[in-house]
């Protein structure tokens, strides 16, 4: 069984998906835990029910090309229109034969199959894994917050205005600070009250 995959995904070595899916995208098995679980349903107990699932791992297909085809190809291609139909067919040179070795080498470097097959591994994932896994997923996030101004000990406040129309500073550590009236600097503020570096404005 082979699975054509999204050309918009990654085409990486390995993708995962569920048994009948026939579009990869997950490069991790966690990612398809997510999803499952991000399916919209009526309620909550369908989206348990649609537990547990088993995830399972595809390997793209490699490429098979043999040179001698693709040199014998080329070789009918040119005495359909130039032989003499009557006479033998061309034999390759040895130049030919090397090229032709050379040319499918280059093409199974460059050319990115997209069809995947099983591999027959499979992770199987309880409803609890699955909010275990999107726990830490949402954990992940937030801990990739910019978090610049650890690197100098200084925070910058860019004042701006939000939706409301209302003043505000976005901070570089990641915060919004909405005030009225006098700006921060103003009113000598000198310490971020959110990652306690020295402010700069
Ligand atoms: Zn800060």
């Amino acid at each position: 069984m082979s699975v054509s995959v999204s050309a918009s995904g990654e085409k990486t070595a390995r993708l995962y998906g569920l048994k009948d899916q026939d579009r990869l995208f997950a490069t991790e098995p966690q990612e398809v835990a997510l999803e499952v679980l991000d399916t919209p349903s009526n309620n909550s107990s369908q989206m348990e029910d649609a537990f547990p699932i088993k995830v399972y791992e595809y390997e793209r297909i490699p490429i098979s090309l043999d040179p001698q085809r693709v040199l014998d190809d080329v070789i009918e291609i040119l005495d359909e229109d130039y032989a003499d139909p009557d006479g033998d067919d061309t034999v390759p040179t040895e130049r030919m034969v090397e090229a032709s070795k050379r040319f499918v080498e280059v093409i199974k470097e460059e050319y990115v199959p997209t069809l995947y097959s099983p591999t027959g591994k499979f992770v199987e994932y309880s409803f609890s894994d699955a909010l275990e896994i999107s726990k830490q997923h949402f954990n992940s996030i937030e801990n990739t917050a910019p978090e610049t101004s650890e690197d100098n000990g200084v925070c910058k406040w860019n004042i701006s205005k939000n939706e409301e129309g209302e003043d505000m500073c976005l901070t570089d550590c990641g915060e919004l600070f909405v005030y009225e009236g006098l700006t921060p600097n103003e009113n000598r503020m000198r310490y971020c009250c959110y990652c306690g570096n020295k402010l700069s404005f």
